[in-house]
């Protein structure tokens, strides 16, 4: 209670009091010979506002204030005329009393419904029978958005358009005196509402109708998530019919229910029990399939498709593939993809890549859309380039041979024009005049020498073919690089060119075959020196050895006519720019080096002529591994 409230309270008593006393007073002193005690009604109606206990007291103390005026003023006369006089006044007292606490109950229930009224979220106008708005709640206010003081007195046609089916309502009312239905009524705003209303007469005590009461709920926002909904469910089903891709919707709550009634452990259930996965499975339900999805499987109408007929089970993918789904869709997942086999309803076997998804308003698992991708034409594809890729690997692998082959031709033109120069050389010191023993011995060392690399080469190339480990020794790039001018001696210095060895370490170790990478130098520097014939300028080879601690680069930089093109083509077998190359030395040297882990690159120099540089890794895991795909 407020205090204005508790302010009033203790006026209305005060003044009851008073009230009371002067009656009272009246009733007692003065020589009025009237009922003056029916006054004390007045007192009880005055406190009745305050509450049952208020008028009960106030009846109370009137009554004994009554009695005991009475005892004073005619305690000599007890019956007669101021007798009858009290005994009204008593029961005026009482009725009074009676009457204000009925009245107040009333009030109090009036007071509820009001207060119900107001509460409800509905709108509850009250309308007299010229339909002026005589009551008007707090949704009504919400609603139409005019306040109760801009709402009642005024003509309820005036607070919005509306759009009721006017002569069902007159009959309506006039035989039943009610009616419910639908109405639209347009806020001044220009918002549409529909509205779920329900119309009661109001009548008179005679019966007269004497204006409507009427309730109405807002179904605008219901209806506009119904529309919604439709069009939304419209959009689903075109896009479902019209796609491209086979769908299909199906229930697998009781499957799922099955599959969890083993154990929440769902891997470990279908692992335990194989039979549960074909149980699970032939509870599946397809209810919807789409035309994509009748032509995949061959069949007329979803009524065919059964999922347990249609699974390959045979096959260890498609026991895979459900198992995945069951598992997934038991731990949660909403989007599911996996690939399984198919037997189509003609049995045709068909590969298709599975999409599971969830429908919102199936999350019991009884509404999931499945989407399959034919994959059979990819599959096969897929098998065919296999197929082919491992034809075109054994024809590599010849082709590799044929390299080989070559090669040997190549590597062991070298040394064979050497013997042949070193024996018509030591044949013209022999024929001499004074034939010089010394230098036919020199020739016949150089012959034995020649012959013993060309057979160490075709060894080499024969320990190959053989599909055996390469060979590796610890060997000394910086002496390898010296022996390797020491061959090419004569080349040199018919070419009369200068060979410059510039190194970072006097001693270059690495593992690595040593005829393989002999034969990388000699190749980068019979190279240089062809670069090298045919231009005026000064002819150089500078050689680079350096030494980075993990790995060995070596350079031959020359100063020939340098790379015409691309200097990466020169690397590919049979490409060549001389009027007698084979193209293959340098397509060999890759391979050689590439073998051993390393990496060889050419490239144009700054000025005149061109470089070419290998490396080596020291400690490479991966060597002979090449090798052994080089020979493979
Ligand atoms: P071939 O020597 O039989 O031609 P290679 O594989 O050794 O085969 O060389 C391929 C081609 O690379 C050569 O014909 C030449 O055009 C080019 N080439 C190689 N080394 C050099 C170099 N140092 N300078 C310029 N061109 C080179």
């Amino acid at each position: 209670m407020g205090i204005i409230d508790r302010r009033r309270r203790r006026a209305v008593l005060v003044v009851a009091v008073v009230a009371a006393v002067l009656i009272f007073v009246a009733d007692a002193l003065s020589p009025i010979d009237g009922a003056v005690a029916v006054l004390y009604t007045g007192v009880v109606l005055m406190v009745a506002p305050l509450g049952r206990k208020f008028i009960v007291v106030a009846g109370y103390i009137s009554a004994v204030l009554a009695l005991t005026a009475f005892l004073w003023g005619h305690a000599s006369d007890l019956v007669g005329g101021a007798l009858l006089r009290l005994v009204v006044s008593l029961v005026a007292i009482l009725i009074t009393v009676l009457l204000s606490m009925r009245d107040r109950s009333a009030r109090i229930s009036l007071a509820e419904q009001v207060r119900i009224l107001e509460a409800s979220h509905d709108t509850v106008i009250i309308r007299d029978s010229a339909g002026i708005v005589r009551y008007w709640n707090e949704g009504a206010e919400r609603l139409y958005g005019r306040s109760r003081d801009q709402a009642i007195g005024r003509h309820y046609a005036e607070l919005f358009d509306e759009s009721a089916p006017v002569d069902e309502i007159d009959r309506s009312m006039r035989e039943a005196g009610s009616w419910s239905g639908e109405v639209v009524r347009t806020r001044r705003d220009g918002a549409r509402l529909i509205l779920a209303s329900r119309w009661l007469q109001r009548r008179d005590p005679e019966g007269r109708a004497i204006g409507v009461i009427e309730a109405s709920a807002d179904l605008t926002e219901s209806r506009r998530a119904q529309a919604e909904q439709r069009r939304s469910e419209r959009r689903y089903s075109t896009i479902f019919n019209s796609a491209g891709f086979a769908a299909l919707e199906c229930d697998l709550s009781d499957a799922l229910s099955l599959v969890l009634s083993a154990g929440a452990d769902v891997a470990a259930s279908l692992r335990a029990d194989p039979a549960l996965l074909a149980a699970a499975v032939e509870r599946i339900v397809i209810c919807e399939a789409n035309p994509a999805a009748l032509e995949m499987f061959d069949a007329d109408g979803p009524g065919e498709l059964i999922v347990a007929e249609l699974l390959a089970f045979s096959i260890p993918d498609a026991r895979q593939a459900l198992e995945t789904i069951f598992v997934a869709l038991t731990t949660g997942s909403t989007q599911i993809e996996t690939e399984t086999r198919f037997i189509t309803r003609r049995g045709r076997t068909i590969d298709a890549v599975l999409r599971l998804s969830v429908l919102p308003d199936g999350t019991d698992w009884s509404r999931v859309l499945l989407m399959a991708v034919d994959v059979t034409e990819r599959n096969e594809a897929r098998t065919k380039i296999e197929r082919i890729s491992a034809e075109l690997a054994h024809a590599g692998r010849v082709s590799v041979l044929g390299q080989l082959a070559a090669s040997i031709a190549h590597e062991v033109n070298q040394p064979l024009a050497a013997i042949i120069n070193y024996g018509k050389s030591g044949k013209r010191w022999l024929v001499r005049p004074t034939s010089d023993i010394g230098e036919v011995a020199e020739c016949l060392d150089k012959i034995v020498s020649n012959a013993n690399r060309a057979a160490e080469v075709v060894g080499r190339v024969r320990f190959l073919a053989r599909k055996s480990a390469p060979l590796t020794d610890s060997v000394d790039l910086v002496v390898m690089l010296q022996d390797a001018i020491e061959l090419l001696r004569r080349e040199i210095h018919s070419v009369k060119a200068t060979v410059r060895v510039e190194l970072s370490t006097p001693i270059a170790m690495i593992d690595c075959d040593r005829v393989q990478v002999q034969q990388v130098f000699v190749n980068l520097l019979m190279n240089a020196l062809q670069a090298m014939r045919g231009i005026d300028g000064h002819r150089q080879i500078l050689v680079r050895i350096e030494d980075s601690g993990d790995s060995l680069t070596v350079a031959v930089c020359d100063t020939g006519v340098g790379i015409a093109g691309d200097p990466a083509r020169i690397f590919e077998p049979f490409f060549s720019t001389k009027s007698d190359g084979m193209g293959l030395g340098l397509s060999i040297c890759r391979t050689i080096i590439e073998g051993q882990g390393g990496q060889i690159l050419a490239s144009n120099n700054d000025g005149p002529g061109a470089t070419v540089a290998f490396t080596l890794l020291r400690n490479n895991p991966d060597e002979g591994r090449h090798n052994r795909r080089l020979i493979s």
